[in-house]
Parts: C-alpha cells; structure tokens; sequence
C-alpha cells in the first residue's frame, strides 16, 4: 500500500476518523479540536492514496516536552505497523524541534495498549483520576534521543533502533571512523531523515568528531544553521553541483580550499534533488555561500532507491568525493568500505 503522512488541515475528516477509530464514541467536538490546532498543536494524516486513515497530534507544552495526542487509526487497518509509524513520525518532529521527551496518557484499564507503549519506549510516569466516573489515564513518557528514527527496514525482524537494519544485519558497530581536518555539516531534509536508504547518518557516525547533522524543515529556522552561517571565523563552502543560477565567481576550486582546510566547513544538502533544491530556494544566505565543484559524481553505485528517488545525491557519494577533493585518501578508502558495508546488509536485510 502506498502511505504517506502529512499535515492534517481537514477538521471534518479528523472529527470522522475519531469517532469511527474508537469503539466507544469518543466525544470530541470540533471547536475543542480547533482549539487544538490553535494552540501549538501539529496534527499529521496517514493517507492511503488520498483516503485518510491515520491521525496523531503533537503538543508543544515548552521547549522540552512534547505530548503526544489523538492517535487514531482506522479499524480495518490496524495491525499493519500504521500506529508505530504515526508516533514515530511525531517523535521525530519533536526531535527536530528541539524536544527532550515526548509524554501520553492513555486509559489504565488498556494493558494491551500499556504493553504496546512499553515496547516503544514509552516509560509509565504516574496514573490519575478524571471526569464523574474517576477514570484511570496512565501517563507514559519517553526520552527523545539527538537523531530521529529510522523505519525499520523489515517489518517481520526485530530492527536495530538506530540504523534501522534487522538486529542481525546491523552496522552500528561496524562503521569505521576516519578523522578529518575540516568540518562537514550536512543539511538533512526531514523527509530525508525517515528514510532507511540514507546514507548520511553514516557520514556523522564515520567523522563523528568532525561532522553534524541539522535538520531543515520547511517554515522552521534552524537556530544552530543560522548561527553557522553567521560564524564569520570560518569558510563555508556549500557542496553543490554546478546549476544555472551559479555564477562563475561563486564557484571555488579544491586548491584554494586545500591549504586552509582547518577552518573550513562544507555543507552537504542530504534530500532527493526536488527536496535540496527547495532548501536551496528557500535558505537564500546558503544560496548566497560559494560552491565546490565535484567531480566524478556521474556514476552512482547506489541502485536502492526506486526509479522516482533515482536522481537523489547519494550523500556518501557526495563525501567520498569531497574527501578525495581534500587528498584524504585513507578516509576515501574507509569511507568507501563503510558504504559497502551499508550497501550489502542492505539488500541482505531486504530479502528477509
Ligand atoms: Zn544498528
């Protein structure tokens, strides 16, 4: 089935989802729910081609906490992985916004849902009474880590939380780690960040020291992109193929970068091509940085993604040739056996 989340603007439908998603009707009423969405409260769809049939909330309750509200999926299609992805989609938000945990309550009563919860993470906090009939609500929180999570590749193994292969294919402790003497941020598409064919998470985990990972996501300003561009102490070069709008001056060669390499930070856009070039329009002081050129960029190894994704800059690639750009040739080679690495429990943990 082809799903896909995304914001939820349609009150109506979410009203229709709720009730008919749980079995007692559950009296929400429209206004409660615009007030919802007018306080800081984020609502995604999971859609099934255009048929939604999923929903959940994230409340802001400050900078730290998130709260988890009005997880919903149609009947007919629980039990297909759609509730974990819905909470995986809002715990990534939160983690993109800066959040440190991510809280819900749900009715006491409910241990199979207690039990679902614990599994995911979620840690029990308190349980308190509500309304006439003294209801039991169970509240369940968890820590956010620093990266959000990827889905796992198999649905039928247990995965490995952090590279998303099956526990048996993961590479977590293999990635070998190069040093570098430069900096590399790569710029993440949220989009980009959910999927398991990403390649830039193995990039920070290889040049831990040197490396970070920010998150772009449309409408929100990254503090910590906006305080690097302002960082006038270093050179930030954007990692981008030469396009119509470069100008020639805008363009630097290696051998200018090469003798100052100490302080210099290259910023790699991680995304499908419609993704970078949308952070590109809408980021214009990372319009505005000058530009390396890479060569050898034509031939791609990387056959995972499907025809569609088939134009994405594989950001390995992309670092593996900057690295040979720079004459770090030792970090070329284990970055090289890293994507290898990648590549083959990949297509190992695919056919599972
Ligand atoms: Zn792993």
């Amino acid at each position: 089935m082809n799903t896909c989340i995304k914001p939820l603007k349609d009150i109506d439908a979410c009203l229709m989802l709720i009730e008919n998603a749980h079995i007692e009707k559950n009296k929400i009423k429209k206004d409660k729910l615009l007030k919802e969405i007018n306080q800081d409260v984020g609502f995604y769809g999971l859609f099934n081609e255009n048929n939604l049939i999923g929903m959940v909330g994230l409340e802001r309750k400050n900078d730290n906490d998130y709260k988890l509200i009005r997880l919903a999926v149609e009947k007919q299609y629980r039990h297909n992985g759609y509730g974990e992805e819905l909470i995986r989609y809002v715990e990534n938000k939160a983690i993109f916004l800066g959040g440190k945990s991510i809280s819900l309550g749900y009715k006491n009563s409910d241990t199979r849902l207690g039990q679902w919860y614990s599994r995911l993470g979620y840690i029990r906090q308190t349980v308190k009474k509500f309304g006439k009939e003294k209801e039991e609500i169970c509240f369940v929180k968890k820590p956010l880590s620093d990266r959000p999570m990827l889905k796992p590749i198999s649905n039928r193994k247990e995965s490995c939380c952090v590279c998303g292969f099956p526990c048996e294919y993961c590479i977590c402790n293999q990635i070998k780690e190069v040093e570098i003497p430069f900096d590399i941020t790569m710029l993440m598409h949220t989009d980009e960040s959910f999927r398991q064919t990403n390649t830039g998470y193995l990039i920070a985990k290889a040049c831990k020291r040197d490396s970070q990972i920010l998150f772009w996501e449309r409408d929100v300003l990254n503090k910590s992109l906006e305080k690097l561009l302002e960082d006038k102490s270093k050179e930030i070069i954007l990692v981008f193929p030469k396009d119509d709008s470069t100008e020639v001056e805008q363009m630097i060669t290696f051998d200018e970068v090469i003798e100052n390499r100490k302080k210099t930070v290259y910023i790699i856009l991680d995304g499908t091509w419609k993704e970078v070039r949308k952070i590109l329009r809408k980021t214009p002081a990372l319009r505005a940085l000058r530009r390396i050129e890479l060569n050898g960029m034509e031939k791609t190894k990387y056959k995972l993604r499907r025809n569609k994704d088939l134009e994405h800059i594989c950001t390995i690639e992309v670092a593996i040739e900057l690295l040979r750009g720079m004459e770090e040739y030792g970090s070329v080679d284990t970055m090289k056996a890293n994507f290898d690495l990648f590549i083959d429990n990949y297509s190992k943990a695919k056919t599972l």
